[in-house]
């Protein structure tokens, strides 16, 4: 196959695979069909086509090679999770169609778990999360073949496992990055653990002793807190706020918003840009309140950025490349619903200390369960077996965030082709580009009409840079986690 056509399928694939996981995740289509979008595209995805880019990457100097260092990187990806789609569709549908009782009520598995974050009473998020778990588990032999199929892949491709494949296609230093990752653990354990009791002794009444991940996740969800997130406000807010930045919040009429809540609609919110930057359509599961909003701005920044790109770069500048870059512009938009002045002027929340501190927390919480994944997924997709890596999994998450943690979702819990190294690297990227903001365009950055000019123009680049890229033009420091661990502290001491 010439590398035209390659790249021409490889633009078509995403774009099926994206819309069928957007018609599936937003619940307009009931069955998830992966593999057959994957016959479709046999050709396009072999061996003999990636052994052929290999050659092609290795010989090509520098602008051609970033391209075809992308369009590699994204087959080999595609190869793995093509190995067990079809079990990855049976697993999706099985969760989709499944059902369970709790307390003589029935529900959707789904709607098992928006239940659970609502529920004051510790013993119902108990039950409701037993009850999810059989859900889960019944899955695990189909996951546990997807892995074992992803890993006989890596080697058919001529690596050791899967982890060597990942990191070589990618070009991240996964290792290095662990090893920062467990830095920011230990440097941020003692604020986190402080800060966990009081949470769990004032705001969820549980000892720390019978602590659960369910519980979190009722704390994070803060019903008290839903008078300040008014459902009514939530597309107004954000609009009010770009449009300060003179941004229009439409991206020119590319981003269409899907906010009707459906019965099988997923609850983790999504962006998918469905062919960038032309259409972009953004799901969110409306359950109320706190994380409806941060959920929601988090989604609008992935949305600004696929509708700002350039579209006259390269399909592989579009969509592939540093996906940490996407995760930076979604979790600064995400980082307003944390800013007390911001909840203060666009939402009037009188006073918004607790909730931007809840906000604080949640994200230290998240950025350490990130690190805490990644050391995991690295042994993960390491293995010779699976053998034994439910106590590996579970003892690394309870390590880190330091409640009970389901051992149950070793294997669920497990984000494609490292994604959690992206996330990691986000979450150190949005707070030195903050801190950039702040002292660019005032404290109140997202009031500056001046600051619109300039995310539209980082938004512009669409993927064509590396986060290092952009810090070392926007002259920042090396990414570590330094200046996360600052704000974080300065935010929750
Ligand atoms: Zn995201």
């Amino acid at each position: 196959m010439d590398l035209t056509k390659a790249r021409q399928q490889a633009e078509a694939l995403l774009k099926a695979l994206t819309r069928e996981a957007y018609l599936c995740g937003a619940g307009l289509k009931p069955e998830s069909e992966r593999a057959a979008i994957y016959d479709r595209f046999a050709e396009l995805t072999s061996l003999t086509v990636f052994r052929d880019l290999q050659a092609r990457a290795a010989m090509a100097s520098p602008p051609e090679q970033r391209l075809l260092a992308a369009l590699l990187e994204w087959l080999g990806a595609v190869l793995v999770e093509q190995a067990a789609a079809s079990l990855l569709d049976r697993v999706e549908t099985q969760e989709a169609q499944a059902r369970v009782r709790v307390d003589g009520e029935e529900m959707t598995f789904r709607q098992a778990e928006i239940r659970l974050e609502q529920s004051p009473e510790p013993q119902t998020r108990r039950a409701l999360q037993a009850a999810r778990l059989e859900v889960i588990a019944a899955c695990n032999p189909l996951r546990r073949d997807a892995v074992e199929r992803m890993h006989e892949t890596a080697w058919r491709l001529g690596f050791p496992h899967y982890r060597a494949l990942a990191e070589r296609l990618s070009g991240l230093d996964l290792t290095g990055l662990e090893a920062e990752g467990r830095r920011f653990l230990r440097e941020t354990e003692d604020m986190y653990l402080d800060l966990l009791r009081w949470y769990l002794r004032r705001a969820l009444r549980v000892h720390p002793k019978e602590a659960a991940s369910h519980d979190l996740a009722h704390l994070f969800r803060a019903p008290d807190e839903d008078a300040h997130f008014p459902p009514g406000d939530l597309v107004l807010s954000a609009h009010r706020c770009l449009e300060r930045m003179r941004l229009d919040p439409t991206g020119q009429g590319r981003i269409t918003l899907d906010l009707e809540p459906r019965p099988t609609k997923s609850p983790r919110a999504f962006c998918a840009p469905l062919d960038v930057p032309r259409e972009v359509v953004l799901v969110v599961a409306p359950r109320g309140g706190r994380e409806d909003y941060t959920a929601f701005f988090h989604e609008l920044g992935h949305a600004l950025h696929f509708a700002h790109t350039d579209p006259e770069l390269p399909f592989e500048l579009r969509y592939l490349g540093d996906q940490g870059v996407t995760e930076t512009h979604a979790f600064l938009l995400g980082s307003l619903i944390g800013n007390s002045q911001w909840l203060k002027y666009f939402l009037k929340v009188d006073q918004p200390e607790s909730s931007a501190r809840l906000a604080a927390f949640h994200r230290l919480y998240l950025a350490r369960r990130q690190a805490a994944k990644l050391g995991y997924e690295l042994v993960l997709h390491g293995a010779e077996s699976l053998q034994g890596l439910e106590e590996v999994y579970a003892g690394a998450l309870a390590g880190a965030v330091r409640v009970e943690w389901p051992a149950t979702l070793y294997l669920a819990d497990v984000d494609p082709w490292f994604y959690t190294a992206r996330y990691l690297r986000a979450w150190w990227f949005e707070a030195q580009l903050e801190q950039y903001l702040v002292e660019r365009y005032d404290e109140e950055w997202y009031r500056n009409d001046r600051t619109g000019g300039f995310l539209k123009e980082l938004w512009h680049r669409g993927q064509s840079r590396s986060l290092e890229e952009l810090g070392s033009e926007l002259g920042l420091e090396a990414l570590t986690p330094d200046q996360l661990i600052r704000d974080l502290t300065a935010r929750l001491s």
